[in-house]
């Protein structure tokens, strides 16, 4: 590999920031559980995203990227490899309706923007608090709507450091499933362009939903969301389940089940990663012994050593 001037100063700039940085990533999930990582680094342009992602695999440095960790569960030993934070958050409006997005810009801001601007796909994005790269990761979605369905292209940068334009018809989503969370040679999503259709009511809608959010779910309290996937077919929800097998409001160490919605686990007083899986677990074989359902997470928890780099 033969680097060009500009590649080798965001190398040397790289190696600065991996060798000095380390960071708790506590402060950087919504969770605030987690350990230190042994490197960190701020991005905020591509082409250091693809300095650090080269640096990485020439020297078998384990590497993570992620956007605001709020459906991550990161380890009390925290991470033993290179983490990411990534704000690569520029945005264009290609055509009315098309809108190019750098995969760290704020997902919730873009909801608001788009259904101000009078476009309809995205009304949901609004009280997501994630990034663009990583609502297209989980395929995010909330009240009919899904992340997957207005896409029209996403860029990404694979393992060994190259771009890759790949259009909707490349790509697979599912209920919080893409084909991104199956894709080996996956290191990071760059930018993405949404493809969304004129409609005079998205603002009302987007700020509608908004609103039911803030009734039903336990805002300002420390959470990742919906921790299990619904079962499909059944036509319960997994905090229904929760909620029928009398779980609301269970405690263990600092990590709780809410009140509010029985999806939701809060970090109610300085939980550790133990105390929130012990949580989960329990949660699980309780729905299970009375439903005979096994609940599967939805929230991603990031084991301390990954195997592959
Ligand atoms: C209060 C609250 C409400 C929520 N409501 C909803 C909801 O209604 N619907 C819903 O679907 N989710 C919801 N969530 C969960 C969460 O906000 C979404 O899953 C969101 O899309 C995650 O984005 P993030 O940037 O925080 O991802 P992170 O938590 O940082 O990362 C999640 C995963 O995506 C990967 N990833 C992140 N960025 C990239 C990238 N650029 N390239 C490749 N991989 C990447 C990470 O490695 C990780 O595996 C909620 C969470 C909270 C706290």
């Amino acid at each position: 590999m033969v680097l060009d001037d500009d590649e080798r100063q965001e190398q040397s700039l790289i190696e600065q920031c991996v060798l000095q940085n380390q960071k708790h990533l506590k402060e950087l999930s919504s969770w605030g559980i987690g350990g230190p990582c042994s490197y960190f680094l701020h991005v905020s342009r591509p082409s250091q995203l693809i300095a650090a992602i080269r640096y990485c695999r020439a020297r078998s440095i384990p590497f993570l990227i992620i956007g605001k960790g709020s459906n991550c569960l990161f380890d009390d030993r925290g991470f033993d490899g290179l983490v990411m934070l990534n704000r690569l958050d520029q945005f264009e409006a290609i055509e009315p309706g098309v809108y190019r997005v750098g995969s760290g810009y704020p997902f919730n801001r873009l909801g608001v923007r788009c259904s101000v601007e009078g476009f309809s796909g995205l009304e949901f994005a609004g009280g997501i608090p994630g990034t663009v790269g990583g609502a297209v990761f989980m395929n995010a979605g909330a009240d009919g709507q899904e992340t997957g369905h207005v896409i029209d292209s996403v860029e990404m940068v694979t393992m060994d450091g190259e771009v890759r334009v790949l259009r909707r018809s490349d790509l697979a989503f599912g209920y919080r499933r893409s084909t991104f969370q199956q894709m080996e040679d996956l290191a990071a999503i760059v930018a993405v362009t949404f493809r969304l259709v004129p409609a005079e009511t998205a603002r009302e809608r987007q700020r509608a939903l908004l609103e039911r959010r803030r009734k039903t779910q336990p805002i300002g309290e420390r959470s990742a969301g919906s921790v299990f996937r619904n079962p499909s077919g059944i036509g319960v929800s997994a905090g229904e389940l929760i909620e029928m097998a009398g779980l609301k409001g269970l405690e263990m160490g600092g990590a709780k089940v809410s009140k509010v919605h029985a999806n939701f686990f809060i970090n109610f007083n300085g939980s550790t990663s133990t105390d929130m899986l012990g949580l989960m677990n329990h949660v699980k074989e309780r729905v299970d012994q009375m439903f005979g359902l096994e609940l599967k997470e939805e929230i991603r928890y990031i084991p301390y050593r990954t195997q592959t780099v």
